[in-house]
């Protein structure tokens, strides 16, 4: 960490507690915290998030002017955007502001969302990449979550950093988020130095799907001898929703019962399908049996094969002559 990297976390942390005097102090941030307050976000969650609200007019601008910080500094802060004349105005306008933390709790970036996503403008903006900020490296909530996923808990990992924080206030600590980007391979590095077990919570809608599958491939890619676990949040909820409407406790339900990543793909693939079409049923069931294939437990693949025999009326030795060649011999 060098000065200048200092000198551009120091500058966030300022911002971090003028955004949150402004949510929890002022008229301006009154709309932002009845927002909040009406997502069932609470003051001690506000206050451990140290959440904020960017208002309309301009603040951090005349502040940082004011106290006579480098203009040069400003500029790779990441906190302003510039205009055609080299003009520095702030980048966060009329957002609740979230703070985004390193492993180290420093605030290195901002989310900001909008109050209400009428407008045509991102429902989120993220700080531009930065010397301190790369979204890609970021785990959301890593500092907070580090210890209890060391003691006791799994890593849950969530697609959306509300679902983070939601979590959090409801009594479940080990939850962590990628900044919106597909799972990358220095997220899932830092994961595994910390645990051997992860859920991936992702949110219920057909994209959160379309991400399990790939977080999926891409822990199987890096061989990670983590422990993953899937679960699928109902009618199409995010965690956030479902930990509001259904209570802490459910979610709980829905971690205990979390499935093992060859019975997500295999809903998953069976979905890509009609099955009322033979040729379609025949087209999953060699599409099964790869994935069958790679499970290492050869119980297992056995009780996989009997499901399948069974679901299709199909002689399980056929099935087994079949995936006989698939498996992969040990080298
Ligand atoms: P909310 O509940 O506040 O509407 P969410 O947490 O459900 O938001 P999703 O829309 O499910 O968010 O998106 C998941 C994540 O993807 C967000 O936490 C954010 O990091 C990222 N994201 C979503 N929309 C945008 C956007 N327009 N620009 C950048 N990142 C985004
Ligand atoms: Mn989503
Ligand atoms: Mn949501
Ligand atoms: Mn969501």
């Amino acid at each position: 960490e060098n000065t200048q990297q200092k000198e551009l976390i120091d500058l966030h942390e300022q911002s971090v507690k003028l955004y949150n005097h402004i949510l929890t102090n002022t008229k301006m941030g009154q709309p932002a915290l009845d927002y909040l307050h009406k997502r069932g976000v609470t003051d001690d969650t506000i206050a451990i998030y140290q959440l904020g609200y960017a208002p309309a007019q301009r603040l951090l601008k005349p502040f940082f002017d004011e106290r006579k910080v480098d203009f040069q500094l400003l500029r790779k802060s990441g906190l302003f955007s510039e205009d055609q004349d080299g003009h520095l105005r702030d980048r966060f306008v009329d957002r609740v502001m979230y703070p985004i933390r390193n492993g180290s709790g420093q605030t290195i970036a901002f989310s900001g969302r909008l109050l209400s996503t009428d407008s045509d403008m991102p429902k989120y903006l993220n700080s531009p990449e930065t010397e301190i900020f790369n979204k890609r490296k970021v785990l959301f909530n890593l500092d907070l979550a580090r210890p209890n996923i060391r003691s006791k808990d799994p890593a849950i990992l969530f697609e959306g950093f509300m679902d983070v924080i939601t979590a959090y206030q409801a009594g479940i600590k080990s939850g962590i988020a990628s900044m919106g980007t597909s799972l990358t391979e220095q997220q899932i590095y830092d994961i595994k130095r910390i645990t051997h077990e992860v859920v991936i919570s992702y949110d219920g809608d057909t994209p959160g799907q379309k991400a399990i599958k790939r977080a999926i491939d891409s822990f199987n890619e890096q061989k990670s001898n983590l422990e993953m676990k899937i679960i699928t949040v109902p009618d199409g909820m995010d965690p956030d929703e479902f930990i509001r409407k259904k209570g802490a406790d459910n979610f709980k339900q829905l971690i205990d019962h979390a499935q093992a990543p060859i019975e997500f793909e295999l809903s998953y693939l069976k979905k890509q399908y009609n099955l009322d079409s033979e040729v379609d049923q025949s087209n999953y069931i060699a599409e099964a049996l790869k994935l069958i294939s790679h499970v290492d437990s050869s119980i297992s693949r056995d009780l996989y094969l009997n499901r399948l025999a069974d679901e299709f009326s199909v002689d399980k030795q056929l099935l087994q002559q079949q995936l006989a060649p698939l498996i992969a011999q040990p080298a």
